[in-house]
């Protein structure tokens, strides 16, 4: 089910990976235009200084002038926090976080010509592929979120059936069989199907059903 192999170019249908991609992204009180922006912003806590770089018409100036800032002094601490933390809000848009949980298993690489060893890993024939690749490690962690959040999200609706199914009786969670007092439990198989058992037969069919639908269309989206 799942892609293998890499992505190592964010451009063209890929281009939502980068950082330049457009998008509106909110960090402490301005939405800026881009993560690189907001990131670039994040350096300097002179807030004459943030407005210069929200204001910048293209992610590439954003990038140039973040290269003038007065850096706070605990930047070399922070910096990877602020990209994951702005990297995070990027893909709370439904539309990019589909895009970025389509990308399967994929290894994402961010690759540069320009030596960008710590966000990236640079192809130029000294650096010969080296890299830490942080910002791909970063993106690789929201996806395991996203798709961690999304499998959540259909235990929630599994248990809410029973919920329903069960009415009037508590602690549904653990789904007590109101009739033989037996104890079901929602579980996940070995095909990354959620699926569940009130434990009592008569109920059975009918969950299980519902319970395959529903959640096969969440989680395979
Ligand atoms: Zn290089």
């Amino acid at each position: 089910m799942s892609k293998k192999g890499a992505i190592i170019r964010f451009r063209k249908g890929y281009r939502f990976l980068s950082n330049f991609y457009d998008c509106e992204i909110e960090y402490e009180g301005r939405i800026y235009s881009s993560v690189e922006h907001a990131f670039q912003a994040a350096k300097t806590i002179d807030d004459n200084e943030r407005e210069k770089v929200w204001d910048c018409t293209s992610a590439a100036a954003a990038k140039r002038l973040g290269r003038t800032v007065t850096l706070r002094s605990d930047w070399e601490k922070v910096k990877a926090l602020i990209m994951l933390e702005l990297v995070r809000k990027k893909f709370q848009d439904e539309e990019l976080a589909k895009w970025l949980m389509s990308t399967g298993e994929m290894v994402l690489v961010e690759s540069n010509s320009w030596h960008d060893k710590s966000w990236g890993v640079c192809y130029c024939e000294k650096c010969d592929g080296k890299g830490l690749n942080y910002l791909g490690r970063i993106l690789m962690h929201v996806r395991d979120e996203l798709n961690a959040k999304k499998r959540l999200g259909a235990m929630k609706w599994a248990y809410d059936a029973g919920n329903e199914l069960n009415q009037g009786y508590k602690n549904c969670q653990s789904l007590w069989c109101p009739e033989d007092g037996r104890k079901g439990m929602v579980w996940q198989t070995e095909d990354d199907y959620w699926s569940w058992d009130v434990g009592h037969d008569r109920g059975r069919e009918r969950t299980m059903d519902l319970a395959k639908d529903k959640v096969e269309e969440i989680v395979r989206g």
